[in-house]
């Protein structure tokens, strides 16, 4: 059944409380309580796979392994951190497009007025090199402005967050807090995996970090194609401590 009038009174209000206290606020640094957490690949994309290591019995694949962590990540969040909602785009095995990761990120309401929501992708990287080891992360190109609000922008709530601001100071604003998020989950990396390289932050002009519509991050957690990485990659004691310390960035980002 579709709800006409009898959603419009407390929206008004709302609104009306909005433009009254002045809500001028930057929209993206409100508590965080909603996070998006996005497995890489999945179904017929496996992502990077590599069957050059005897001791991972076969081949692996990015899918599985970003899938993993997330799925560990998720879990540790619903225990700690119980009142956060909590989105998977995908929390098995299939094909999900760059565009229905983004939609289900923007699509899902923020639980209250005056919150906030993170995106993260976690990925594998891969290399032609066998040389090329560590974690890094991707964040939004600074100068690569993205449409935060139009006739797309579906959740109802989210339009008085915004309207205060222009599309330009809008852009301003996430570019401040994705750097914010990318130096958090880089200095809780950093140093707590003994064996893992830093290779900082980069931006990178990525559908899912630009069509998100929120602060985003890409955590490319380590290399298949370096053995060191991939055998911390296989042992699950790895994925669980990664999905640790990026369950601890989250906490940071709060
Ligand atoms: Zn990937």
């Amino acid at each position: 059944m579709r709800e006409t009038s009898n959603t419009n009174p407390p929206y008004f209000n709302y609104v009306r409380l909005e433009f009254v206290w002045g809500g001028r606020g930057d929209p993206f640094s409100y508590p965080l309580e909603t996070v998006i957490i996005d497995a890489g690949h999945g179904g017929h994309d496996p992502g990077g796979a590599t069957n050059a290591w005897s001791f991972a019995g076969g081949t692996v694949y990015e899918k599985d392994l970003s899938l993993d962590i997330a799925k560990r990540l998720h879990a540790l969040l619903a225990v700690s951190h119980p009142h956060l909602q909590l989105v998977m785009t995908r929390s098995e095995d299939v094909f999900l497009s760059l565009e229905e990761r983004c939609s289900i990120a923007y699509q899902t309401p923020p639980l209250r007025p005056q919150t906030s929501s993170l995106f993260i992708s976690i990925h594998v990287n891969s290399a032609t090199s066998n040389q090329a080891s560590g974690f890094e992360i991707l964040t939004k190109e600074q100068d690569k402005r993205v449409t935060l609000l139009d006739a797309f922008t579906p959740p109802i709530e989210n339009i008085p967050l915004y309207s205060a601001h222009s599309q330009l100071s809008l852009n301003r604003l996430l570019n401040q807090r994705n750097l914010v998020v990318a130096t958090v989950f880089e200095q809780a990396l950093n140093g707590s995996l003994v064996t893992s390289r830093n290779r900082g932050i980069k931006e990178r002009d990525l559908w899912v970090l630009n069509g998100s519509r929120m602060p985003a991050v890409l955590v490319e957690v380590g290399f298949l194609s370096n053995e060191e990485d991939a055998r911390n990659l296989l042992s699950p004691q790895w994925r669980q401590r990664m999905a640790q310390i990026l369950a601890q960035a989250i906490e940071q980002c709060m």
